[in-house]
């Protein structure tokens, strides 16, 4: 175990608190949901729920994986709660959403890892907000034949699969993963609606290197992926993977540029960037060019 790296400035966040916070988090416990924000302690909580941004996570709190970075609870789920599509399509027409993120836990355990929950989530916030652009951030199906398919069908306006880190570090931070069923999955998803967006993303500080991340890139542009964030790494605790170093902010503008020159449609890459980070306001401003 080596020291815990102290957080340069760029990283130092606001304290959650305050009136449009506390709406927010009204909401999410009257309908009982889970929200990524809180069980992966994202750093940007405080900015996101004032702006009343939460970021739902379906299919329980209890994850069947153990990604070497992730803070979410690790353990064999329960059951599959069916109430749940129809209470996040309720939080979500209360928040007043124009878009919104849903995710998951993995869950192995079932049949189609989740697949049905997620489309009947999309259906549920479609009837009840229309003009709701919905974006889902979906486990990577593997071993469930015809989960994506499913998926799909609901025709989610993004669909967002994460890389989180380059082919050689998967063994070790992402045990359960495999970094090429992950990229055809997300092909997949593009080739099954070519009208939908698909999106990926990347945490940098794990002892990557830059001309690995620029692979990572090509190897998604080559995959059909349309959007890219690139956010700082933070060990949750000391048990998680270590922290190898923080890239500046130079650095990640820098990645920022490249990615444009790569030809994805919407770049974000800054230190406090996270899948779901500023995703409406992105998805808005890509809409309008
Ligand atoms: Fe939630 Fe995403 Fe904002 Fe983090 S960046 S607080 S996960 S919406
Ligand atoms: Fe966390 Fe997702 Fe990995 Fe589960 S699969 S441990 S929720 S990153």
């Amino acid at each position: 175990e080596g020291p815990v790296l102290r957080k340069p400035e760029w990283i130092r966040v606001k304290a959650p608190g305050g009136k449009a916070y506390a709406g927010t988090e009204t909401v999410v416990r009257e309908h009982g949901l889970h929200t990524v924000c809180e069980e992966a302690g994202c750093p940007n909580i405080g900015e996101c729920w004032t702006h009343r941004h939460a970021t739902m996570m379906i299919l329980g709190d209890t994850c069947t994986r153990a990604c070497a970075f992730c803070n979410v609870k690790t353990g064999l789920p329960s059951g599959l709660d069916t109430e749940e599509p129809a209470r996040v399509a309720e939080a979500v027409a209360k928040l007043g959403l124009r878009h919104v993120v849903v995710t998951s836990v993995d869950r192995d355990d079932l049949a189609d890892g989740g697949a049905k929950q997620f489309a009947d989530t999309i259906t549920a916030i479609r009837a009840a907000s229309p003009g709701t652009t919905i974006e889902v951030l979906t486990p990577d199906f593997r071993g469930k034949p015809g989960g994506i398919e499913t998926v799909m069908e609901a025709r989610p306006d993004v669909f967002n699969h994460n890389l989180e880190t380059v082919p050689r570090l998967y063994l070790s931070i992402r045990p359960g993963a495999r970094y090429y069923h992950s990229l055809r999955l997300i092909e997949e998803a593009k080739k099954l609606y070519p009208e939908g967006f698909t999106k990926s993303g990347l945490m940098v500080g794990l002892g990557e290197t830059r001309e690995e991340i620029m692979q990572v890139m090509d190897d998604m542009r080559s995959a059909g992926v349309d959007f890219l964030t690139i956010g700082q790494y933070l060990q949750p605790t000391r048990k998680h993977a270590p922290l190898d170093r923080f890239w500046t902010p130079e650095e990640f503008q820098a990645l920022e540029s490249t990615a444009k020159v790569k030809g994805f449609l919407m770049v974000s890459a800054t230190p406090l960037t996270r899948s779901s980070y500023h995703a409406d306001a992105d998805f808005a401003q890509m809409k309008a060019n």
